[in-house]
């Protein structure tokens, strides 16, 4: 069987059903085996509320028939509902949740587990747990043999297709799929990885016996993935490394030293030691790729200011890309700061203004539009989230020696050290892991609704003081859009009504022109604005040290880095600090996970809590990006990352270009295009 051939192919599929199933981005009849369940039923164990046992614990499904809140004369709150299953009713009680009302309705399908109340007359359950199941229990106990006694897996679904459905085609194919497979992984490598085959393993996810079967079917899939991603990245660093050669520098220990003395500071430790890795990367032929990691305000910029301080020692340019035009300016002021002294000039390249120099900043598109006088030595890539930039800067290939320039990206979003192991498993890694010293802890509350007003009236107390204060409008979209510019423009309307004239306010968006953004991002930093009110997308590296107060609206909505990297927006001063959070959510788990910023203050940390609670697909847009979306494998896995990365070194040092493993060359290609990596 073509494992390429479109779902249309089978039979109760047409065109309607394949649209329904390409909202589920499956197209193909592999993509419809790798569809994986997210849970299992675990029917055999559900009993019938008539004859539940009052002694164990149990576990029961059906409808919520009605569901109210009561206040309790001490000012608690009970929630009760009835629930009914073919059998019989039950009662439920919970207590102090009355957000409880908004999640289970009546009508809701639900999956009880608790206790029943031995005392009551009535069977009556005592703060079970819960879960709203998606398919109704009617439909899933259909006497089918897919269907009961087993584990029945439960997909993700979308309008009109059920995992009933989608077990019953899936069901339908597997067994053929299976015994045409041909299993891409080398049998060296599941021997000793200890893995099951492809086959079994693909039979096992859907249809298993029990956990422990889906334990090892989740064991090799997820390796897969892992593998094939490492095996990506050692054959990118392979030709990064064999195709190109660069220019090697010399690096004077001594005139490093001194200008690490001429600074204003004392360097940190971790600087020192990037600094040091870096000298190292310039001083060899073989282009750098490297990564430099450090939290919001760790000192990054001097960090490559001294590297392109080397650079121009050796007679070559540093072009420096920003994300924003604005922090290309601002970037151009700093590094001129620190590079003067030494007659190095620092040009900008953007749009509105183009002034070369030994090293010129810009926005990104500078990487494809600069034309440089000299050989450029090394690009810096400031707040890199995107992939590709590896393949632009060969684009600097100076092309009378064919040297590519070595390339330093940074960013300030903490990715935790495993998922950088495996997301840039070709790049280089530096971290700057603290902070200069004095700097300040920026006070973070988690502020609930009845404490809004308080909040603004704080703001205005600081905006009496001189001090100023950032409002961040909901996480939309990932990229400025419409929808986001309102919610901004709408809370600007707002708020203008409240502080009156009393306070001066400030939009920033990201539609407005760059001579605009500008306007008001130097008003504000003259406090002619003293509040500003901003879409999160324009939110990055403005420098305003007299701001204090950085309020949050929607901030469930946000990733923990994220909120961690605009936090940062303060706190840069003497004066005290404040990071106020909002959030709609009432959900325990969002609130939580917000929480953490009350008492975490280290990117990093931060990071890792978000990794464990959303998934990595959820931090700092990696969803978006489209690459780094693993159906099963769990990057905070140190164990097995590695070993699917000694795996893929080892295949790709015997055998470079895959010649004499075909099946895992092919499997290679579909799995980068699906999971489509632009570098
Ligand atoms: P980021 O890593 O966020 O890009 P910056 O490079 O903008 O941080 O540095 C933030 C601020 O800290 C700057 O004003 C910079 O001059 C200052 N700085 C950098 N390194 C040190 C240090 N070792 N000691 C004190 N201040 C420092
Ligand atoms: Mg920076």
């Amino acid at each position: 069987m073509d494992p390429n051939l479109s779902v249309e192919v089978l039979p109760g599929v047409g065109n309607l059903y394949s649209k329904k199933l390409n909202r589920l981005e499956i197209r193909t009849l592999n993509d419809l085996i790798y569809h994986f369940p997210f849970r299992y039923d675990d029917f055999s164990q559900i009993q019938n509320i008539a004859q539940a046992n009052p002694d164990e614990k149990i576990t029961i499904q059906g409808t919520i028939w009605q569901i109210k809140n009561i206040r309790t004369p001490r000012g608690k709150f009970l929630t009760t509902a009835t629930v009914a299953d073919q059998s019989g009713t039950v009662e439920v009680i919970w207590f102090n949740q009355p957000y409880l009302t908004k999640i289970l309705k009546a009508g809701t399908p639900v999956s009880l587990s608790g206790k029943l109340d031995p005392k009551s007359p009535k069977p009556k359950l005592i703060a079970p747990s819960y879960e709203v199941i998606r398919t109704s229990p009617a439909v899933s106990m259909a006497p089918d043999t897919l269907h009961t006694g087993r584990l029945v897996p439960i997909y993700p679904e979308t309008e009109g297709v059920t995992s009933k459905w989608l077990r019953a085609k899936i069901g339908s194919i597997l067994p053929i799929y299976t015994k045409t497979l041909s299993d891409f992984m080398p049998q060296d490598i599941l021997t000793r990885q200890k893995l099951e085959s492809l086959g079994q393993s693909l039979k096992k996810i859907h249809f298993p016996k029990n956990y422990n079967e889906v334990q090892t079917a989740r064991e090799r899939l997820g390796f897969d993935e892992l593998f094939l991603t490492q095996l990506a990245s050692a054959i990118r660093k392979r030709q990064w490394l064999s195709l190109r050669t660069a220019p090697q520098m010399k690096v004077i220990p001594e005139k490093i030293t001194q200008f690490e003395k001429n600074l204003p500071f004392t360097l940190t430790d971790a600087q020192t030691k990037a600094i040091r890795e870096i000298s190292q990367d310039l001083m060899k032929k073989t282009p750098a790729n490297r990564l430099l990691e450090g939290d919001v305000g760790s000192g990054k910029t001097v960090v490559a200011a001294i590297a392109a301080y080397i650079a121009a020692e050796n007679g070559m340019e540093t072009i420096f890309a920003a994300p924003t035009e604005i922090l290309a300016f601002q970037h151009q002021k700093t590094l001129g700061e620190i590079l003067s002294p030494y007659n190095i000039s620092v040009g900008i390249w953007t749009g509105s203004k183009k002034q070369t120099g030994t090293v010129t900043c810009g926005t990104h598109a500078l990487l494809t539009t600069f034309k440089a006088k000299k050989q450029i030595g090394l690009v810096v890539v400031d707040e890199q989230h995107r992939f590709g930039v590896a393949q632009r800067a060969k684009l600097f290939m100076d092309q009378s020696s064919k040297q590519s320039p070595h390339l330093l990206t940074m960013t300030a979003t903490p990715i935790p050290r495993t998922l950088a192991l495996t997301l840039y498993g070709d790049l280089d890694l530096s971290v700057l892991d603290e902070l200069p010293v004095g700097r300040q802890k920026i006070a973070t509350f988690v502020v609930p609704g009845s404490k809004r007003e308080r909040a603004y009236g704080f703001i205005e107390k600081q905006t009496e003081e001189g001090r100023q204060a950032f409002i961040i409008t909901p996480f939309v979209e990932p990229s400025e859009t419409m929808t986001s510019v309102k919610a901004a423009k709408d809370e600007f309307v707002k708020l203008q009504k409240k502080f009156a004239k009393k306070v001066k306010l400030g939009l920033l968006h990201g539609k407005l022109k760059s001579k605009e953004k500008e306007g008001i991002i130097d008003k504000f930093k003259q406090n002619k604005i003293n509040v500003l009110i901003a879409t999160p997308v324009v939110e990055v590296g403005i420098d305003v040290p007299n701001a204090t107060v950085m309020l949050i609206e929607s901030a469930e909505r946000f990733g923990l880095a994220q909120l961690h990297q605009l936090r940062g927006r303060v706190g840069r001063s003497v004066h005290k600090s404040y990071c106020f959070l909002f959030t709609q959510s009432n959900s325990e788990n969002s609130l939580k996970r917000i929480k953490s910023m009350e008492k975490v203050y280290v990117g990093f940390e931060l990071a890792e809590i978000d990794l464990r609670m959303r998934g990595s697909g959820e931090i700092f847009g990696l969803k978006q990006s489209g690459f780094f979306n693993f159906k099963i494998a769990d990057i905070t896995d140190r164990k097995t990352v590695s070993a699917a990365q000694n795996e893929a070194r080892l295949i790709i040092n015997q055998d470079p270009d895959l010649k004499d493993n075909k099946l895992l060359k092919e499997k290679l290609n579909e799995f980068t295009s699906q999971y489509s990596q632009p570098n």
